[in-house]
């Protein structure tokens, strides 16, 4: 991968990167066309990383679709697949892990003690590998894009980070790997994510500046729905810092992280208060 990489930009390519970890939906599609749009080559990476997975995780269980998602990239002729093994990622003596302090450790990092580290520590491993111009990811998981857009500045890597749309079913549901998971009724109950985000939304629009009002009607949109087995948080948030707010003013960070059964969803929204 490394080599080719440098041929393509021996030959003054740009580099569009998309990296996964596949059982790819209309969301990863949806970086893949933009990566397409916007570059002379696209590489897109599945792997799926087990040093982000907690123990008691699903690492094991997360679906696995090769010979689909290659279909599926067939058909958007992106130009290279690059699906690594784990040893190759990760050789018996590899004792170098990226850590980006503060953020990391607060909304999902709170909840899955180590996972940003495992994510920032491939990620920069997949920058070093496919070299691109420019690497894609969506707002979906939107604390992960700060902390990638932090390592990248902090590391002076030389890549622009895009950040684009999330993708919902036409209920609202954001797009995911793991909706997979959800039973008939689990999956009637994870649109509340997206209505409690919209709810949350209105409510600021309509002038209310309280953040821990918002997160209370956040919090309890959702457990009025007897699926949702626990909230791991629900609120507004600082979009750079991720911590809760309580004025709201300027860009708001609304998100939500949920478990429905064993199924843990996340979602959010940006809002901007103008006054
Ligand atoms: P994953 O395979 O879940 O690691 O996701 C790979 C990339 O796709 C990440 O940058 C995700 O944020 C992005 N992604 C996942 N779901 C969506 C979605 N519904 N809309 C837009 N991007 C998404």
């Amino acid at each position: 991968m490394q080599n080719s990489s440098k041929a393509y930009l021996l030959q003054n390519k740009t580099i569009g990167f998309v990296p996964t970890m596949g059982a790819l939906h209309e969301g990863h599609l949806s970086l893949v066309r933009r990566a397409k749009e916007e570059n002379d080559i696209t590489i897109v990476s599945i792997f799926v990383n087990p040093i982000q997975f907690g123990p008691s995780e699903d690492f094991e269980k997360y679906p696995r679709d090769m010979d689909g998602d290659t279909e599926k990239l067939q058909e958007e002729t992106v130009d290279v697949i690059f699906m690594p093994e784990i040893f190759s990622m990760y050789p018996a003596k590899s004792l170098t892990y990226v850590e980006v302090d503060e953020i990391s450790d607060r909304l999902c990092g709170a909840f899955r003690p180590g996972h940003f580290r495992g994510v920032a520590t491939v990620v920069t491993k997949l920058l070093n590998i496919v070299k691109p111009t420019r690497v894609y990811f969506g707002q979906k998981d939107f604390q992960q894009s700060v902390i990638i857009k932090q390592l990248v500045t902090d590391l002076n890597i030389d890549v622009d980070v895009i950040v684009c749309p999330t993708i919902r079913e036409p209920d609202g549901l954001a797009m995911s790997s793991r909706n997979t998971y959800l039973t008939k009724e689990q999956r009637k109950a994870a649109t509340v994510i997206y209505q409690c985000l919209k709810e949350a939304s209105g409510l600021i629009e309509s002038g209310i500046i309280d953040g821990t009002y918002i997160k209370d009607c956040m919090r309890e949109r959702i457990l009025k729905v007897p699926d949702i087995s626990h909230v791991e948080y629900a609120g507004a948030y600082d979009p750079e810092t991720m911590v809760a707010v309580s004025e709201i003013k300027g860009d708001i960070l609304l998100a939500v992280a949920l478990r429905i059964g064993n199924t843990r969803l996340i979602d959010n929204m940006l809002v901007t208060m103008v006054k």
